[in-house]
């Protein structure tokens, strides 16, 4: 397996830069998560990997050898394509060994292979059905199954569960870490969707707008944001952002409540608070940093979700775990947890505290 290394990768079309100085060092076995909204670069970048885009500007190296200007074929990397790529009417030992078949590898050495991929992915017993007769996560590992035939150096996937329905969903990301477990191969996988990310990954790329806004553990980027857009991004329901007022000592929120905390040294440069619904303690409403109405009351069963219309900030939501007996229209205090509070500046920085 690999080391995958982008130095300094730019991505234009035409005039228009959709990627800047992208710099990325990927481990051996790694699991990295692209992600970002919409539009953000992540298929263009990994395409470039795949080498089906060229590469605008920048080095593009695995182990240590740049790749640039290689062809796809030639650079032994898997894209990993949907599970209804699979060809219907080839049972599963011949989808799995269909790459071998074209470039007419003989066909012992084809059962082989084929042979081994099925153990590894747990699917010996299966390997003369059609996909029709096989369900979503098996058909998943026989997609796998194809780009493991190949021994490639990296294995990407783009989106790979974005139209699946919510349950299956979640079976598939189970199938692929454990594959990921399994093979233990550089595996780089893109999606828009932030818990696929926290779930999958060793590290996180957050992009947006064509430039890489942080890279870190799911725990780095939930705890220690680098900034407005990965702190709102990533964790779910988003973080809370309260708007300070302009002082000199202490953060004084725009509705007058203080708010003390020891790096009130800071606050001529803070121009938000911001923190996670999961943060946020419900106390009698004297006793409370803030205080408002409860507006809209959600109970998923293990947690129940309270917009709060707080006195002079508008809406604030409050996660707590279990069914809590609030209705909507009753006063509420809440007590943000000091520890958990992020500092922002007006450009979006996050303060180390
Ligand atoms: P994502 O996968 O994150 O949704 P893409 O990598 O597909 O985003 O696209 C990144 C940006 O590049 C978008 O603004 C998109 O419009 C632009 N783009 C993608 N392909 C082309 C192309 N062939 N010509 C011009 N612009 C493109
Ligand atoms: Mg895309």
């Amino acid at each position: 397996m690999s080391r995958i290394e982008l130095n300094n990768v730019v991505k234009r079309y035409g005039s228009v830069e959709v990627l800047r100085d992208i710099n990325l060092d990927i481990q051996d076995g790694e699991f990295i998560v692209l992600v970002g909204p919409s539009g953000c670069g992540k298929s263009t970048l990994l395409r470039m990997i795949a080498g089906l885009e060229p590469i605008s500007g920048g080095d593009f190296l695995i182990d240590g050898e740049r790749m640039n200007d290689v062809q796809p074929r030639d650079r032994d990397i898997a894209m990993v394509f949907q599970s209804y790529a699979l060809y219907p009417h080839m049972d599963v030992a011949r989808n799995m060994g269909f790459s071998m078949e074209i470039r007419k590898d003989s066909v012992s050495e084809r059962r082989t292979r084929v042979e081994a991929a099925a153990k590894t992915l747990g699917l010996s017993a299966l390997t003369d059905r059609l996909p029709r007769a096989l369900s979503g996560g098996q058909r998943q590992r026989v997609a796998m199954g194809r780009a493991i035939i190949r021994d490639p150096r990296a294995f990407l996937f783009d989106e790979p569960l974005s139209n699946l329905d919510a349950a299956l969903r979640v079976e598939m990301r189970l199938e692929i870490a454990r594959m990921h477990k399994k093979l233990g191969a550089t595996m780089i996988y893109v999606t828009h969707d932030q818990v696929e990310a926290l779930t999958l990954a060793d590290r996180i790329v957050v992009l947006h707008g064509g430039d890489i806004q942080q890279v870190g553990t799911p725990l780095d980027l939930y705890e220690r944001p680098a900034n407005k857009f990965v702190a709102q991004f990533i964790g779910s329901p988003t973080m809370n952002m309260l708007p300070t007022a302009d002082q000199a000592n202490g953060f004084v929120l725009s509705n007058g409540k203080e708010i003390a905390l020891s790096e009130g040294r800071y606050s001529c440069q803070v121009s938000e608070l911001g923190v996670r619904p999961e943060h946020i303690d419900i106390v009698a409403p004297d006793e409370g940093d803030l205080v408002g109405v409860a507006d809209v009351v959600e109970r998923l069963g293990s947690d129940t979700n309270i917009y709060v219309q707080v006195d002079g900030l508008g809406s604030t939501l409050v996660r707590r775990s279990g069914n809590l007996p609030i209705s909507s229209g009753d006063r509420l205090g809440l007590h943000l947890q000091r520890n958990n509070i992020h500092l922002f500046t007006a450009e979006g920085a996050r303060l180390e505290r």
